[in-house]
């Protein structure tokens, strides 16, 4: 029969107020605000109580009550959000913050968030100026377009053309494209939200020119086409290509052109691509599966196309829509552009970015996110070798095995998704320790966390997304493990009152000297 809680022990546990006059606590009301202790010991407090009621609890220790909600309230003076050595070879991870900026774009943040700038103010004419004006010159120059405006991101870009050119009226989009991209972006949700009538064709397989015709009416405001991003349909699977909606738009605008009816007919029938990742580049070496730049959609014949600013683009994150003058002026002019607005971080990134493509040679070497996917394989294995040589200097001897191993990276963020990239990472096995437990210290224990990933028991570090400067820092993570591992391991059998914690295995003095 399972016991029933201890009535004792809860009337045991101690009062807010009481614990906030225990000398620990009262030591970090110098540090952090008391609404916040209180709140970590309101926590502590709590979690002693749940385990008292799961029975895991026989005594009310005070002190390690205070220690949790001492150690609670340290955390907050932390940062959360930091900078992490991406080991796993996907270069737009979505987690760890997809495109690395430029150093360019960096220094226009930095320039920018630290004094005044003309964000809305026009230096020529001393009068107000438009934010958008800093980017859209260059975004008309690297894709062809007439005209640009950028938002917070392509989601936002998105939901902003359905409102402005599909509310109330009907949208048109294949099966085969109604995904859900990482970071629970539906198209189904953002039609809804936008009001536009999401009108289905074709199967998820496979849609024909003629699904679309059939379904166009008058009350049709676009053609939708999708990228699917990192879903594919391989094999028995057909879509239909912008150049034939094109040729169904214009058959269909040629008749709305003749016809007599109300106002609502008379607004010409659109094809809007969300191309997500967004090329300003034709990447070359992906052959066959690099994807069409923003210009090539526009060429084929797309009213606008919408992408991220921090996928390809290799920029902050943004979302860019492309179109004539007559269509991104209606967009300027929704009140969503201005509550969707970029800041000017945000902006002087982007506009730095830009500018590095005016020379796509140089893009391909200054903007990371083109550097990591265009470098040769031989670079990366180099690399590669050079990590695993560090590695190997910073571990105490007889603890592990590094190596240098073939392996396939990826472009992430839904980007060139059937493209292996050719790779090299620094394996390691462990002759101590193992490799969930270094995955779990290189990333949670770290101040600059270290992620890879695990294969056959063995942690790699992935040479594509490291650099050279992250070289020093992944050794030092590796050599802090391996210590930890012996500062347990000898505090266990101390606690054993076991005599080979003196004469046990010990960390190389001189190297372990060296790291620290
Ligand atoms: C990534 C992506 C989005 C979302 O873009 P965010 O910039 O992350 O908001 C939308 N559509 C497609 C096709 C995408 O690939």
């Amino acid at each position: 029969m399972a016991q029933t809680p201890r009535p004792d022990l809860l009337r045991a546990l101690p009062q807010v107020e009481e614990m906030l006059q225990s000398p620990e606590i009262k030591a970090l009301g110098s540090l952090l605000p008391r609404t916040l202790l209180a709140d970590c010991v309101r926590e502590a407090i709590e979690s002693a109580r749940r385990a008292i009621l799961a029975d895991a609890l026989r005594e009310v220790d005070v002190r390690a009550i205070a220690d949790d909600a001492c150690a609670c309230a340290l955390a907050n003076l932390k940062p959360s959000l930091k900078r992490v050595v991406n080991a796993t070879g996907i270069i737009l991870h979505t987690n760890l913050g997809r495109s690395v900026l430029a150093d360019e774009a960096v220094h226009a943040v930095e320039d920018v968030a630290r004094g005044y700038s003309t964000l809305e103010y026009d230096t020529e004419t001393l009068s107000r100026g438009s934010r958008h004006d800093h980017v859209e010159r260059l975004i008309c120059a690297l894709t062809g377009s007439e005209a640009a405006i950028a938002v917070n991101n392509n989601a936002a870009a998105v939901l902003m053309v359905l409102a402005e050119f599909a509310a109330e009226r009907k949208a048109v989009v294949s099966r085969g494209e109604l995904v859900e991209i990482g970071g629970s972006f539906r198209i189904p949700d953002i039609m809804a939200l936008s009001r536009a009538e999401m009108v289905e064709v074709g199967t998820t397989n496979k849609t024909h020119a003629s699904d679309y015709a059939e379904a166009i009416g008058p009350d049709t405001a676009m053609l939708l086409k999708v990228h699917p991003s990192n879903y594919r349909i391989v094999g028995f699977s057909e879509s239909v290509g912008v150049t034939e909606l094109r040729r169904l738009a214009d058959e269909e605008n040629a008749r709305r052109s003749l016809s007599t009816c109300d106002a609502e007919c008379s607004e010409s029938l659109l094809i809007f691509e969300d191309q997500g990742s967004g090329a300003l580049l034709h990447l070359d070496c992906f052959g066959t599966y690099a994807e069409p730049t923003v210009a090539e959609s526009l060429k084929r014949g797309c009213d606008l196309v919408s992408f991220s600013g921090d996928k390809l683009l290799g920029g902050p994150q943004a979302g860019i829509v492309v179109g004539s003058r007559r269509l991104i002026d209606r967009l300027k002019k929704n009140p969503l552009a201005r509550a969707l607005r970029l800041d000017k971080m945000t902006l002087a990134a982007l506009e730095a970015t830009l500018r590095i493509y005016l020379d796509p040679e140089q893009a391909l070497r200054a903007i990371p996110t083109l550097r990591m996917l265009s470098e040769p394989a031989d670079s990366v294995r180099d690399r590669a070798i050079r990590l695993a040589s560090a590695l190997d200097d910073a571990l105490p001897e007889g603890y592990a095995q590094v190596n240098v191993v073939n392996e396939t990276a990826r472009a992430g963020g839904g980007s060139l998704p059937l493209c292996d990239i050719e790779s090299h990472a620094a394996q390691i096995t462990f002759l101590r320790g193992n490799a969930q437990d270094c995955e779990t210290f290189l990333v949670a224990k770290r101040r600059v966390p270290i992620v890879g990933r695990i294969k056959k028991e063995a942690v790699l570090l992935d040479a594509r997304t490291i650099t050279d400067a992250d070289i020093p820092e992944a050794a030092s993570a590796l050599r802090a493990y391996f210590d930890a591992l012996d500062v347990s391991t000898e505090t266990t059998r101390a606690l054993r009152n076991d005599p080979a914690s003196r004469s046990g295995i010990r960390p190389n003095p001189a190297k372990s000297e060296a790291t620290r």
